[in-house]
C-alpha cells in the first residue's frame, strides 16, 4: 500500500499517514513551536517508525518532542503511545483525565477492543500494547494548555464520541485537532462541493446530545480549519461542515431508532446507515462508485451501527 508522504498542511503542522488499516485512513500530526514539537495522535504501535521518519524529515531529533497528545484512548488514536514514548526521551503523554489510567494499564482497553473487533483482528491491528509509564503521563482537564514556545495548544473537554475525549485548539492556525469529534472526511470523497463529512458513532460511550454540544463548542471558536484524524485537514466554511455533521448525526439517530428491536436490529441499523451514506455521497457529487464507497466506509458503517446499538440499549426505556 502506498501511504501519503508526510506534508506540511498549515504553518508548522505536518500530516503523517499512520498506515492504520489502509492508506489515508488515520492521521497523526506533528506540530512545531519555537522551542519544541508535539506529536498529536499516535496510530498503532506499527505507526511508530512512520512518525519517527516524519520527525527526521522535518529536521527534528527525538529529543525535540516535548509532548505526545492523544485526543482519546481508542487504539487507532492512542495504541502506539507507549511504543512511541520509548523512542522520545523527554516527551510527556498528554491525555484526558478519564483516559490516562487505561494507557498506564491497558488491560481493560485491550479487553474492550477485543470485544469490538475479536481477538484475531485485534492482534493484526494493534499487536502488543506497550504500557505508558505513569510518571510520564500528564492529565489534561478542560482548559489545560501546553506551550511549544510561542505556540499554545489548549485542550477542550469534548464528550460525545467518548467521555475520555478532548480536542486541541491551535491558536496559531485557528485550527482544532478534532480526533473523532468532528466526524470523518476521507479525501476519496472530495468533490467540487469540497470535503464530505460523515459522523463517527463508535462504541461504547456514544452520547449524541453531548456530541452535538461538542461540535457547537468548537464552532463557537470560529475555527478556520479542522485537523481530522480520519483524515486530514478540512478548511473553508467550517460552520457549514458542522451543520452537515449535525444533520448526519440526527439522521443516524433517527435511523437507529427506526430499526426494529430483536436479533436483526444490528443489520437493520447498518443497512440504514449505508443508505444514508450512499444518498449523502450522491448529493455531494463524490467521485466514487457504490462499491468504492462501501469499501472506504466498510469499517465505519459497522462501528457506527455497533455504537448506536450500544447507545440504544443504554437508554432508559419509556
Ligand atoms: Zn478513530
Amino acid at each position: 500500500m502506498t501511504l501519503d508522504p508526510p506534508r506540511e498542511i498549515a504553518p508548522g503542522v505536518v500530516l503523517v499517514d499512520t498506515g492504520y488499516v489502509r492508506p489515508r485512513l488515520a492521521a497523526a500530526y506533528l506540530v512545531r513551536g519555537r522551542d519544541s514539537a508535539a506529536v498529536v495522535e499516535t496510530g498503532s504501535s506499527a505507526s511508530v517508525p512512520r512518525i519517527l521518519a516524519a520527525l527526521a524529515a522535518q529536521g527534528l531529533a527525538p529529543g525535540d518532542v516535548s509532548h505526545v497528545v492523544v485526543t482519546h484512548v481508542h487504539l487507532d488514536h492512542a495504541g502506539g503511545a507507549g511504543a512511541l514514548l520509548r523512542e522520545l526521551p523527554r516527551a510527556r503523554l498528554v491525555v484526558h483525565p478519564r483516559g490516562a489510567r487505561h494507557l498506564v494499564d491497558p488491560s481493560k482497553l485491550v479487553a474492550g477492543t477485543i470485544e469490538v473487533y475479536g481477538e484475531e483482528r485485534f492482534r493484526a491491528l494493534y499487536g502488543e500494547l506497550v504500557p505508558v509509564p505513569a510518571g510520564r503521563v500528564v492529565e489534561a482537564p478542560d482548559g489545560f494548555t501546553l506551550d511549544l514556545g510561542g505556540r499554545p495548544l489548549r485542550a477542550l473537554d469534548a464528550p460525545g464520541h467518548a467521555r475520555h475525549h478532548f480536542v486541541l485548539h491551535d491558536a496559531a492556525t485557528r485550527g482544532f485537532f478534532t480526533g473523532d469529534s468532528f466526524g470523518l472526511s476521507y479525501r476519496e470523497t472530495d468533490s467540487a462541493a469540497g470535503p464530505f463529512l460523515f459522523p463517527t458513532t463508535t462504541p461504547v460511550q456514544l452520547d449524541p446530545p453531548a456530541l452535538h454540544a461538542t461540535i457547537d463548542r468548537m464552532l463557537a471558536e470560529r475555527p478556520a480549519r479542522m485537523y481530522l484524524t480520519h483524515y486530514g485537514v478540512v478548511e473553508g466554511d467550517v460552520a457549514a461542515f458542522g451543520a452537515a455533521l449535525h444533520r448526519g448525526l440526527d439522521e443516524h439517530v433517527r435511523r437507529a431508532r427506526a430499526a426494529a428491536a430483536g436479533p436483526g436490529r444490528h443489520e437493520a441499523i447498518r443497512a440504514g446507515l449505508e443508505a444514508q451514506l450512499l444518498g449523502d455521497l450522491a448529493r455531494h457529487g463524490a467521485p466514487l462508485s457504490r462499491e468504492e464507497a462501501l469499501r472506504v466506509f466498510a469499517g465505519d458503517l459497522e462501528l457506527n451501527a455497533q455504537g448506536l446499538g450500544v447507545w440504544l440499549d443504554s437508554r432508559p426505556r419509556g
